[in-house]
C-alpha cells in the first residue's frame, strides 16, 4: 500500500472528512483491521484565507510547496491537496515535488464522464467558479461543459462556505438557498451539479437532488485510495 500524503487544513472541517473517507475505503476494500498509511499536514487555515482574499497567491504557492516537500520527505508517495480552490496553484506544487499530485478535477471528471453526463452546474467558492484553473480544466482536458450560478447566487454560495461551512456551521437555512441555485442551475440545463468544494458536502447529501451529484471530496478521496492500493505509481 503507497502512502497518501495529504495537504489539510483547508478548511480542518473537510479534512477530517478525507481522512474518515479515506480509512472507511481501505478498509471496505481489504476488510478487517485495515486502514490506510496516509501523512496530513494541515494548514493554519486563517494565514491561507487571508492570502486568498487579499489576492497574494504567490504567499500562498509559497505555503503549498513548503507543505508538499515536507510531505515529500515524509514519506508520502503522492499528494491530495484536500481543497478545490487552491488547485489554482496545482502547476507550482507539481513542479516543486518529484511526486505526483492527484487532481481533484481530473477525478471528479472521470465520474462525470462515468455517468455520461456533458453539461455540469460547479458550486464552490468564486476563485474556483470564476477562474479557469478548474473549469477549464473540465471544459479543455476533459469535454465537460460546466454552468456556474449567476453573480447573485455566487455571492451566497461563496459567503456560505467561509462564514459557515469552514466554520463548522451547518444551516438548514443555507442548504434551502443551495437548493435553490442547484435547481436554477439544472433549470438552465445543468444534468448533475459538482459540489466543487470540499466542505459542501457536509450541507448537501446525495439524496438531496433527483439529478447526480459530485462530491470532490468523496471522489477524490476514493481516488487517493484507488492510487494507494494499485501499482499505477
Ligand atoms: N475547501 C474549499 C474548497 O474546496 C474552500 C476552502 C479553500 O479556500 O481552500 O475550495
Amino acid at each position: 500500500m503507497k502512502v497518501i500524503g495529504l495537504i489539510g487544513g483547508m478548511s480542518w472541517e473537510s479534512s477530517a472528512e478525507y481522512y474518515r473517507i479515506i480509512n472507511q475505503t481501505v478498509r471496505n476494500v481489504l476488510g478487517g483491521q485495515h486502514s490506510a498509511k496516509s501523512l496530513m499536514y494541515s494548514v493554519d487555515f486563517h494565514d491561507i484565507e487571508h492570502f486568498q482574499h487579499a489576492g497574494q497567491w504567490q504567499l500562498a504557492a509559497q505555503e503549498m510547496i513548503s507543505c508538499a516537500k515536507r510531505l515529500e520527505r515524509g514519506g508520502a508517495d503522492f499528494i491530495v491537496l484536500c481543497t478545490n480552490t487552491m488547485h489554482k496553484l496545482a502547476a507550482d506544487i507539481e513542479s516543486s515535488v518529484s511526486i505526483p499530485l492527484l487532481h481533484i478535477a481530473d477525478a471528479t471528471a472521470e465520474k462525470i464522464q462515468a455517468a455520461k453526463l456533458k453539461r455540469v452546474g460547479l458550486l464552490g467558492t468564486r476563485f474556483t467558479m470564476e477562474q479557469d484553473f478548474y473549469k477549464g480544466r473540465l471544459e479543455q482536458r476533459h469535454g465537460i461543459e460546466v454552468l456556474v450560478p449567476g453573480e447573485k447566487d455566487r455571492d451566497i454560495v461563496h459567503r456560505v462556505i467561509y462564514d459557515e461551512l469552514c466554520q463548522g456551521k451547518i444551516l438548514e437555512s443555507s442548504k434551502r438557498e443551495y437548493l435553490q441555485v442547484m435547481k436554477s442551475l439544472n433549470d438552465a440545463g445543468a444534468e448533475g451539479t459538482i459540489l466543487g468544494c470540499t466542505e459542501i458536502g457536509l450541507l448537501i447529501r446525495r439524496d438531496d437532488s433527483a439529478l447526480p451529484i459530485f462530491d470532490t471530496t468523496r471522489i477524490h478521496a476514493e481516488k487517493a485510495v484507488e492510487l494507494a492500493l494499485s501499482d499505477n505509481l
